[in-house]
């Protein structure tokens, strides 16, 4: 049996480590693997701590954030790409979104994960939700034969949003990252440019834990990432 495979793309290089990187884990502990794609090394607004060195330049700072972004991957078993196509704002083209249509006819993921459509703090979040909504329907066809190459439909998850509420985000999957926490700690770590972040996203793994003990009373589930399906999931029973 083939390997199960997962696409998380970002908006900007850390996006996937503070709310995917414990699914990503848990996914390649059983045996999956995972891509990550960030669309932009988010150089110029999610980059704070960088910007405070003197003399600091927008190649070194993408330089910084793709080891970080590399280290940080590696620390829950993916692997890293950049598109680094700039940021604030981050513009995805339509031959960007065919990049991204092809790469996703290649690797031809089993889920793919990423922003949610609405972020009325971002700029860049929205933007990259809409390129990789299209670009997964370009990959999929209309479940009918196409005139063009295809890869079969993913499953379609958003991840949880820094303001939930205000993204319209409603958790309808927690996935339990207990098993891996450490590795999301790990990865969280390497992103030096957002340490503020790094015990933001620790506790809401806590409260997604208790939330996830809640709806399932198996009180072993300390810690939790929550993800909105945007598409139904298709069983064989229930
Ligand atoms: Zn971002």
């Amino acid at each position: 049996m083939s390997k199960r495979r997962m696409l998380v793309i970002g908006a900007h290089s850390a996006d996937f480590v503070w709310r995917a990187a414990g699914a990503v884990a848990t996914h390649n502990a059983a045996g999956g693997e995972a891509l990550v794609v960030a669309l932009s090394y988010g150089e110029r607004g999610e980059s704070g701590e960088l910007w405070k060195q003197p003399d600091q330049t927008e190649e070194n700072v993408k330089r910084i954030r793709h080891d970080e972004a590399s280290k940080a991957a590696a620390a829950v078993g993916a692997e890293f790409q950049a598109f680094d196509l700039g940021d604030y704002p981050l513009h995805v083209g339509p031959q960007e979104v065919d990049r991204l249509a092809e790469l996703m006819r290649d690797f031809a993921p089993h889920v793919v994960l990423t922003h949610p459509e609405k972020d009325p703090f971002n700029p860049d979040h929205p933007a990259a939700h809409a390129a990789v909504s299209r670009a997964r329907l370009l990959t999929s066809g209309a479940g009918v034969a196409s005139g063009f190459r295809t890869a079969p439909p993913s499953e379609f998850l958003v991840f949880e949003p820094h303001q939930p509420e205000l993204c319209d985000f409603t958790p309808t999957v927690y996935v339990d990252i207990t098993a891996v926490f450490d590795q999301k700690l790990a990865a969280m770590t390497h992103m030096a440019a957002q340490q503020y972040l790094q015990e933001y996203y620790a506790q809401r793994a806590d409260q997604r834990g208790n939330h996830a003990r809640k709806v399932t009373g198996n009180s072993e589930i300390r810690q939790a990432e929550a993800f909105q399906r945007l598409l139904p999931n298709v069983v064989e029973s229930l």
